[in-house]
């Protein structure tokens, strides 16, 4: 199969594009069509484990090229790292009506970046294979916290593979700084990056595209590839978990085929939520996907107004992975909604570059309001949100997931509005694990205020019973092994990552 750049130009195929990551014009890789899942082939994945579904989604893609026993391996194996007994549990919170949780953070960091980077080094091992690429891949990573972790995580050790990652100093949680920080390997590097996560994109985005410096690591035999939701490897195992929930809830007799659903996905660089509007392209019966961001709305603001303006204040909140005022994945779905017109996509992208704002037509906002509703919840709602499902419920989420939740409520008035008796089950998609945040979600449950993220678990603990992750318990015992801070600058961030490629930064052993 075949993949085409947003901004027009390039043909390339799944194996090149997640090679390459970014297409060289800037735009991102879309596929050529959309590959097509029959209800009997919904019906089918009823039998197979959440590796074999995420094998077979992942091989509508990717399988002429990768092989379709490869990808069900690297699936397996993938997976094996989760822990309990289904990597995706989707977890029934009120039957009457209709309302789930799918929650994806039970992979080895604890959130659901772990469900697309504990996949992609297969993927991108087997892509350098079949592409004849033998240079070093320098995986390079901007996070707002999470796809940091993941990456490294995901990248540790593999052979022929580096890891490279910036976050901003002003922007992720104690407990995700601690874990990138203090990541075990030989072939990782961590960097914070003076200001917020926009910035820090913003640089990473631009070494990506320097000739220059792009020119300078391949004399070193190194290749730069993306672990951002950019790449379309990353995408890809994402669009999976939307078709086994809606398999789930089949198999458990809460629906019927060919009945539709609603997601309901904490949105921030729009890569999740994009993963479901492609599985609903491939045929999945999905009625709404429901776009929730938290102060920093303004994704909820384009949805309202058919503007996309990023001229606003940037808000630090408790759900730091969302604090994104640039969602670059949107480019894809703009893409889209312009019947894919390149020209238009990569003009609205300069727009946005130059002017920081751009709008779109009528007839497409049209198409929007059809497929989507944009919400957003303030910090008291998110808590209040948290508080409520927790009281009545007895389930705790993070912070994150609160922001989903309090963006359902809202959702869920606004359809009983048009139809009193709407049951259409909603799935909402729980991003991170409650323990990830203690501080934040301690605070929303119980009132209670602590100043250690470490007194927060213990007391998470005793309040709701749920067993804290060891690998973050762990957490408080292990010595820091990166400390750099970095200006926003490129020249000091390439010279960093050029630094790493020659093998001259060291960071302080973990091991005794
Ligand atoms: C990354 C992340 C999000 C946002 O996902 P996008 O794909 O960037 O929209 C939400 N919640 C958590 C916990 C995350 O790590």
């Amino acid at each position: 199969m075949y993949f085409i750049s947003t901004r027009g130009g390039e043909k390339v195929t799944g194996a090149q594009a997640i090679v390459q990551g970014l297409a060289k014009n800037g735009g991102l890789y879309v596929p050529e069509s959309f590959p097509q899942v029959s209800r009997e082939e919904i019906e089918a994945m009823a039998e197979m484990s959440y590796p074999e579904r995420a094998a077979f989604v992942l091989g509508k893609y990717l399988g002429d090229e990768l092989g379709e026993d490869y990808l069900k391996a690297s699936c397996e194996k993938a997976y094996s790292t989760f822990t309990g007994n289904d990597p995706v549990p989707l977890v029934k919170i009120d039957g009457e009506s209709g309302l789930y949780v799918m929650e994806l953070f039970h992979g080895p960091t604890c959130a659901f970046k772990d469900m697309a980077l504990t996949v992609l080094p297969y993927l991108l091992k087997k892509s350098c294979e079949v592409t004849g690429v033998t240079d070093e891949i320098l995986i390079l990573a901007a996070t707002s916290g999470d796809t940091g972790k993941a990456a490294l995580e995901g990248f540790r050790d593999v052979p022929g593979t580096k890891v490279a990652v910036f976050y901003p100093d002003e922007g992720v949680a104690k407990m995700q700084r601690l874990q990138m920080c203090i990541q075990d390997g030989n072939n990782v590097c961590v960097s914070a990056v003076k200001g917020n996560f926009d910035d820090c994109q913003r640089a990473v985005k631009r070494l990506f595209a320097s000739e220059e410096f792009n020119a300078t690591l391949a004399k070193k035999g190194v290749r730069l590839s993306s672990a951002n939701s950019i790449n379309f490897g990353r995408l890809a195992p994402q669009i999976a978990y939307y078709f086994s929930a809606y398999v789930d809830l089949l198999t458990s007799g809460q629906i019927e085929m060919g009945d539709t659903i609603d997601f309901v996905v904490p949105t921030g660089n729009f890569g999740d939520i994009l993963a479901g509007w492609y599985a609903k392209q491939m045929g999945l019966p999905v009625r709404k996907l429901v776009c929730a961001s938290n102060r920093n709305k303004v994704l909820a603001d384009f949805f309202a107004k058919g503007v996309y303006d990023v001229k606003r204040n940037f808000f630090r909140t408790m759900s730091p992975s969302m604090d994104i005022l640039v969602s670059s994945n949107l480019e894809r779905l703009l893409f889209e909604i312009s019947g894919r017109n390149a020209e238009l996509t990569a003009q609205r992208m300069q727009e946005l570059a130059e002017k920081k704002e751009y709008s779109i037509t009528a007839a497409e906002k049209e198409v929007l309001d059809k497929e989507f509703y944009g919400g957003f919840a303030s910090e008291d709602g998110t808590v209040e949100a948290m508080y409520e499902i927790f009281e009545e419920y007895g389930y705790a989420m993070d912070t994150h997931t609160g922001v989903a939740l309090a963006v359902y409520m809202e959702y869920k008035e606004a359809r009983e509005k048009i139809d009193e008796k709407d049951k259409t089950p909603v799935i909402v998609l729980s991003t991170a694990n409650p323990y990830k945040f203690p501080q934040d979600v301690l605070y929303a449950l119980s009132g209670n205020d602590v100043k250690d993220s470490f007194k927060g678990i213990k007391r998470l603990n005793l309040l709701t019973a749920m067993k804290p992750p060891k690998s973050l318990l762990d957490l408080r015992y292990r010595p820091l092994r990166f400390k750099t801070v970095v200006a926003n600058d490129l020249k000091k961030m390439s010279e960093l990552i050029l630094r790493f490629a020659d093998g001259e930064i060291v960071p302080v052993p973990d091991k005794e």
